[in-house]
């Protein structure tokens, strides 16, 4: 067994050279194995990181749109070029398969992409003579020190949801990575100053619930954006939102696929295994509940079970389909919702705490699991389990799935499988629900749309990237302006009127 390698923080553009008060173990879910000892950051130490990043701020912000532009297009070419290395870390601590991995990189880079169109994205409007001789114009600027705090899932998308966007508008960016998996994200991070983006404009600090709050209570601290489960999210809004701060807060789910009798099953059930058991469904829009509308729940069953049947589970380095869950404690827990499954009452048509793994014996393997007739009381579809397991729950017509659907109290993701197109069109207009598949399990939206849940799956005003994104890291100005031609035009105490 090797040492465990130091994994600190990033800082004006340096690596932190001091000494941790405390620190944190970092696995290789595939083994078991410790492999990283990370520093956590104490209250001082943030206080430090927001105020060197407020000290780069205003020169930052100052750059102009060309220059901060060449950054963005290096940063991207960068990212691009080692995108194997940031997915082999990813893999190496998150655990999901280096495809996915590789995936997940590519879909930060789609921000970036996005980000690269800043000038088009900040451009303002302007009202020549909105009233005589008056013109009124409009601007965004920058916010100052921003927060991101992101989850384990996404190691690497989820902070490039934000941070592109967030450096583009003018800010001044720290992030607060996930303790289970930071290495992508650190490695990300350092690359922008490979890519000439001044000290300080970007910085990692790692911790738990202390930096966390130190960031949430810290009065230079101008927005978070947060993504996590959904208690934390609540907590971070509140917190944030009543020390002053613009947050934006995603939160857990429980994603609902809808099965019509018409839909084509063998399309289906492959939808239903890649979102249920993608990253040991360890993704805030896996498929957790199919909800099959009657008479198709057998056949439905039977094609899925087939195909689960092929999945081989263990180590994400080595050309598997699932990987493992990310802490034992985590597998743990999954496992224990598989026995409260049994327990309730729901069928278990396939347990995937029999399946032989194709890893280390200390790893957190747990294999696909699938439960038929689970009821809406039951604990394995209330709560948001966070791994592979999927349940089947029967309905009798499309009205009963979707009231189920709109009656859970998440809304992030969610999906229709059906070939009549009347129906998908009825259900993407009722449906309460953030973001929505037809035909398509995993629905993602595409970095220059903005991705967010609803009801328990966001709080704040403001989902991620696309304009939203824009909007959230800057703040509107607005421009009345009159040049004399060619004299003054008098005193008048009045309430200006447009004439
Ligand atoms: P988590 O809530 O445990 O942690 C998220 C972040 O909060 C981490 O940086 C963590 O260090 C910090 N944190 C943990 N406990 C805290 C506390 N008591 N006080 C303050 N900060 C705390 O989430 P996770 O387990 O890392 O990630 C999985 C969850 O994230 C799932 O619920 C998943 O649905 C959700 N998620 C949601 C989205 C979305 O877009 N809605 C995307 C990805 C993940």
């Amino acid at each position: 067994m090797s040492t465990p390698t130091r994994i600190t923080h990033l800082i004006g553009g340096q690596s932190w050279t001091g000494t941790a008060e405390r620190t944190s173990p970092v696995f290789n879910p595939a083994t078991g194995e410790q492999t990283g000892v990370l520093d956590l950051a104490s209250t001082e130490l943030v206080g430090e990181v927001v105020a060197t990043a407020k000290a780069a701020w205003p020169g930052w912000a100052d750059t102009s749109l060309a220059r901060r532009t060449q950054v963005l297009f290096a940063f991207r070419q960068l990212l691009d070029a080692r995108k194997e290395e940031i997915a082999a870390l990813i893999t190496a601590e998150h655990g999901k398969v280096l495809s996915d991995a590789l995936g997940e990189v590519t879909r930060g880079l789609e921000v970036a992409e996005f980000a690269c169109g800043i000038p088009h994205l900040l451009r303002g409007g302007f009202s020549e003579n909105a009233s005589t001789n008056v013109d009124v114009y409009s601007m965004r600027q920058s916010l100052g020190v921003v927060a991101v705090i992101s989850p384990f899932n996404f190691p690497a998308m989820v902070p490039m949801w934000f941070i592109p966007i967030a450096i583009a508008c003018g800010n001044a960016v720290v992030l607060k990575p996930s303790e289970k998996d930071p290495s992508a994200a650190i490695a990300i991070a350092a690359l922008w100053k490979e890519a000439g983006l001044p000290d300080g404009i970007m910085s990692v600090v790692n911790g738990d619930k202390e930096s966390v709050d130190a960031l949430l209570t810290h009065p230079d601290v101008k927005a978070v954006s947060f993504v996590g489960s959904t208690p934390i999210a609540q907590y971070v809004y509140e917190t944030g939102t009543t020390h002053g701060k613009r947050v934006q807060a995603l939160g857990g789910a429980k994603n609902h696929m809808l099965v019509l009798p018409d839909a084509d099953l063998d399309l289906a059930a492959d939808a239903a295994v890649n979102a249920g058991f993608g990253s040991a469904g360890e993704r805030c829009m896996a498929i957790s509940a199919l909800v099959a509308v009657e008479p198709i729940a057998d056949e439905l069953i039977e094609k899925i079970k087939d195909r689960m049947g092929k999945l081989r589970t263990g180590d994400g380095s080595k050309g598997c389909d699932m990987g493992p869950l990310v802490t034992k404690a985590h597998r743990d827990k999954v496992a224990s919702y598989v026995e409260a499954g049994v327990s309730e009452g729901a069928t278990l048509v396939v347990d995937g705490r029999d399946d032989d793994f194709d890893g280390g014996d200390g790893g957190f393997f747990l294999g696909p699991t699938l439960f038929d007739r689970v009821g809406r009381d039951m604990s394995i579809y209330r709560d948001e389990i966070f791994g592979p397991v999927l349940s089947v729950l029967r309905v009798r017509s499309y009205d009963e799935g979707l009231e189920l659907i709109n009656s859970n109290p998440y809304g992030n993701g969610t999906a229709i499988f059906t070939n009549d197109g009347g129906a998908a069109r009825r259900f993407q207009h009722s449906v309460e629900v953030g973001m929505v598949g037809v035909n398509v399990p995993i629905p993602v939206p595409v970095s220059y749309y903005s991705f967010g849940g609803w009801k328990n799956s966001l709080f704040g005003d403001a989902h991620a990237h696309g304009m939203e994104g824009v909007s959230f890291f800057t703040r509107g100005k607005v421009v009345t302006s009159r040049w004399l031609d060619p004299s003054h035009g008098g005193i008048n105490l009045g309430f200006p009127q447009n004439t």
